[in-house]
């Protein structure tokens, strides 16, 4: 019984020590790049910027595959450090040549509607709805990233995708800041 229990112990300690081996030995490198940009990104895995999710489109733009504006929930301030990460000209979401960003957009649940199935609470990735079960759910505006993944989850369609008001506060001037240069 005893030297079973020791052959048991030693294979244990060899197979740990090979295991512990090979991790090292056979570590794959992350790309650097990859992972400073992924760690810029919000990780709503929202998918809004076309890509299946923050570390997929961190990929996509490390290899060049895709600008680094298309963060809706991360807007511009992402974009910006994104821009200043890969050295290249800040692009706002959307385009300066485009029609401008996506509207900020929040999801709205109608209360009188909702039968509080909690559905939507499981698929939000930043926690901005609260309810529990057989009540009347709401969000949490200032969470929400607009993100639109709870509105087909709900059975009763009661979640509507609402603008955010920009308010003198929130408005932005969205073009280039162009400096006059002295005359020589
Ligand atoms: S409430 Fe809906 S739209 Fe807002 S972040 Fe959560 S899942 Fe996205
Ligand atoms: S999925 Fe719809 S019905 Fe269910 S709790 Fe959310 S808002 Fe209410």
């Amino acid at each position: 019984m005893l030297t079973a229990i020791l052959v048991m112990v030693l294979l244990a300690v060899v197979l740990g020590a090979v295991l512990g081996f090979a991790s090292i030995k056979f570590k794959i490198e992350g790309n650097p790049m990859v992972e400073k940009i992924e760690a810029t990104l919000p990780q709503t895995q929202c998918g809004q910027c076309g890509f299946a999710g923050c570390k997929p489109y961190a990929e996509a733009v490390a290899s060049g595959q895709a600008a680094p504006n298309l963060c809706v929930p991360g807007g511009d301030n992402v974009a910006k450090s994104l821009a200043e990460l890969l050295g290249v000209e800040f692009q706002p979401v959307g385009g300066a040549e485009g029609a401008g960003p996506k509207p900020k957009m929040v999801a709205f649940i109608d209360e009188n509607t909702c039968i509080g199935c909690t559905a939507c609470i499981k698929v939000c990735p930043v926690d901005a709805i609260v309810g529990s079960s057989k009540l009347m759910h709401t969000i949490l505006i200032n969470q929400c990233t607009g993100c639109e993944l709870c509105v087909p989850a709900c059975p009763v369609d009661c979640i509507t995708m609402e603008p955010v008001k920009t308010d003198l506060a929130a408005w932005k001037w969205r073009y280039p800041v162009f400096e006059l240069k002295k005359a020589a």
